[in-house]
Parts: structure tokens; sequence; C-alpha cells
């Protein structure tokens, strides 16, 4: 499999509680590099922005609410099939079904406030990478 490069963020309920550390040991754990990472303060806006293909979705509004309710911590990882291994590592959206020992199963707090964003194909990955961080931020 490719080497491929995926959007990463460690949502504010996570990094409200200091897990940043415990979510980054688990990347690497699985093999992702992480090869750009900065925290940022989104306004609700710009979470608007991120999040606008779920601008019809009824938890629009709580999402983007949410988002811009503490700092976030965006990423770029880095791996062998790094996009689908990270979905892999996260774990469902709703913590309720996801797997032991993913992220989510083991930090999320709801199906909203569920600790990690990670892209989900290839055209988001390079869109979602390009929405926070410039070609010089990326050394791999
Ligand atoms: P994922 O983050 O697993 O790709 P989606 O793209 O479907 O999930 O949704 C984006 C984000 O919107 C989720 O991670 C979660 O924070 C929020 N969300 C999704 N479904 C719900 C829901 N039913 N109620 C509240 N928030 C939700
Ligand atoms: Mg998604």
């Amino acid at each position: 499999m490719a080497i491929e490069r995926t959007l990463s963020i460690i949502k504010p309920d996570a990094t409200k509680r200091n897990l940043t550390g415990k979510i980054n040991a688990k990347f690497e754990d699985a093999g992702l590099r992480i090869i750009a990472q900065k925290r940022i303060q989104l306004t609700k806006d710009q979470a608007g922005k991120f999040y606008e293909v779920h601008a019809a979705r009824p938890f629009y509004d709580e999402l983007c609410e949410f988002m811009a309710s503490g700092p976030v911590v965006v990423q770029v990882l880095e791996g062998e099939g790094a996009i689908g291994k990270n979905r892999e590592v996260m774990g469902a959206t709703n913590p309720a079904d996801a797997a032991a020992g993913t992220i989510r199963a083991e930090f999320a707090e709801s199906v909203g406030e569920n600790s990690v964003h990670g892209s989900d194909a290839p055209e988001t990955a390079a869109e979602e990478i390009a929405f926070y961080f410039s070609g010089l931020e990326l050394v791999g």
C-alpha cells in the first residue's frame, strides 16, 4: 500500500483533559508518523468552514460550537495506508460502537465530543491538510 498523508484533529474535549500525549502515542504505536502538528483555537466561523460538508445535518451548529470551545491540535499523519489506518485507530464515530483499544473507545465522551477527527478519503485528506498547513510546514 502507498504512503499516504491524512489530517487529524485532537478535539477540545481531549485537549481539555490533557490527553494529547496519550492520543499521539496511539498514532505512533500504530506506525503513523506525526509529520506536522500545531495547537490552535478555531473561531466558530472557521469550524463551520472546515465542517461545511455537514452544514445540513441537525448537529452542525452544536459541532461548530464544540470545535470552537477550546484549543485543538491539528496534525498531519503519514504512513502506509495512513487514511484508513487512522480511521481504525480512531474507532467508530459513536464511542458506544467503537472497538476496544481505539481512541474513541478509550477517551471519547459522546458521539459529538469524540476526541478526534480524521480525513475519510484521499481527496478530503488533501483538502483538509491544505486548510490548516502550508507546503512549507510539511517536511516529512
Ligand atoms: P467522523 O468524525 O467519524 O468522520 P462524521 O463525519 O459523520 O464522523 O461526523 C463529523 C463529526 O460530527 C463527528 O466526529 C462528531 O463530532 C459529530 N457528530 C456526528 N454525528 C453526530 C450526532 N449524531 N450527534 C452529534 N454530533 C455528531
Ligand atoms: Mg467524517
